[in-house]
């Protein structure tokens, strides 16, 4: 048996929605983008949207817009994918890493011995399709007057007591990458409240200019645009969503039947609060023998991943000059995560049998411990 980590899960409808684009002679920006900003908006109870080519730049457009200038310092989560701590330094910012808590949600005490003149804003990312505790972190901005971004690339459909992900902050970000809950191929959503941070979003990606076809630019913009045959597989996707959250949520319900009751293993899941729309089903070592599990499953056939490693430790962030005065064990949490943390294949059409094979060689690891 052969199971990757992911796969999309992309047919025939999405085909024939980019068909329409061609048979329309629309393939930039257009009518199908409107819609899906439209419908993404009504879905997240936001305001105000603009679309970017990807997740990364969703949050580097995000962070300008809502003033982040260089030299600033960016409190964010020391355990998220690497994109979110890259696009604050893309905007010239400092990032600052923070370790987090069990939920993988950015520790405040951490942040708080973090804080320096130069701090304006904090970064929260949601984690696996859970929704953080955006009350804690907004009063805790709104104290220390930092502005408030909110990566929820993981977190489309996901609500904290009825309130969708990403519209806690004064900004937030989603992605379309081929991995996350409905995808576009590539693409990325930046949301706001904020008038004035809209505003911003739409000169910054749209070349200084609030409307096309003039070539007077009141400010200096970009590029950021994505296109209708994008925006024609994301309305697609998002039209199967309450689908997709279903079949994901059995396929938690599948894996927790199947592992529950392992000795010396969790299973990650959301706060109370929050709902759920499972990313990855995340499982979290508590034998010391992850390392022999992932290599369990690889020699089954199985694809796992591991937890994002801790960005303090990048290789890529040594040019950082305080990462030289951090140390190890202030980031015990997302340490462990890494050592710990296996990510099982949560794709739409793995098969019931799949999952309990998985299961069935995960359990075996434990039995043998
Ligand atoms: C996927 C992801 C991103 C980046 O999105 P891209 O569309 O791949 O650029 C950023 N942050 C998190 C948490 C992600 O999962």
């Amino acid at each position: 048996m052969k199971i990757p980590q992911f796969m999309p899960s992309i047919g025939a409808d999405e085909y024939a929605a980019i068909k329409g684009c061609f048979d329309e002679n629309w393939i930039t920006e257009g009518p199908r983008s409107k819609e899906f900003k439209q419908k993404l908006l009504e879905l997240m109870g936001a305001k105000y949207g603009e679309f970017a080519p990807n997740g990364t730049l969703a949050i580097y457009l995000a962070l300008k817009a809502a003033g982040i200038r260089p030299g600033d310092e960016v409190l964010v989560p020391n355990f998220t994918f690497i994109a979110s701590a890259n696009a604050v330094v893309m905007a010239g910012a400092i990032p600052v890493f923070i370790d987090v808590d069990t939920h993988l949600q950015i520790n405040l005490d951490h942040c708080k011995s973090r804080l320096t003149p130069k701090t304006t804003a904090i970064m929260a990312a949601h984690m696996y399709g859970t929704c953080g505790n955006m009350n804690d972190v907004t009063h805790f901005a709104k104290v220390h007057c930092l502005t408030v971004i909110e990566d929820a690339a993981q977190a489309i459909g996901v609500h904290w007591d009825g309130k969708h992900a990403g519209t806690f902050g004064d900004v937030g970000t989603f992605s379309f990458f081929a991995d996350k809950t409905i995808t576009c191929g590539e693409g990325g959503f930046v949301v706001t409240n904020d008038r004035a941070i809209a505003t911003n979003l739409a000169y910054l990606r749209n070349q200084g200019r609030l409307n096309r076809g003039t070539f007077i630019h009141p400010e200096i913009g970009f590029n950021f645009r994505m296109t209708d045959i994008h925006a024609a597989v994301g309305l697609t996707q998002l039209g199967k969503l309450d689908n997709i959250i279903k079949r994901k949520l059995e396929i938690f319900s599948l894996y927790c039947d199947g592992l529950g009751d392992v000795t010396g293993l969790r299973i990650f899941k959301p706060q109370k609060n929050s709902s759920f729309v499972p990313f990855r089903v995340c499982i979290i070592d508590e034998a010391n023998i992850a390392a022999q599990v992932m290599e369990n499953l690889k020699n089954a056939g199985v694809e796992t991943r591991t937890f994002f490693y801790p960005l303090h430790k990048q290789p890529c962030f040594s040019f950082l000059e305080k990462i030289h005065d951090y140390h190890d064990d202030e980031f015990q949490v997302s340490n462990l995560m890494f050592k710990n943390g296996i990510c099982l294949p949560t794709f739409l059409q793995i098969t019931n049998e799949q999952i309990s094979y998985i299961c069935d060689v995960v359990r075996k690891s434990y039995e043998d411990v």
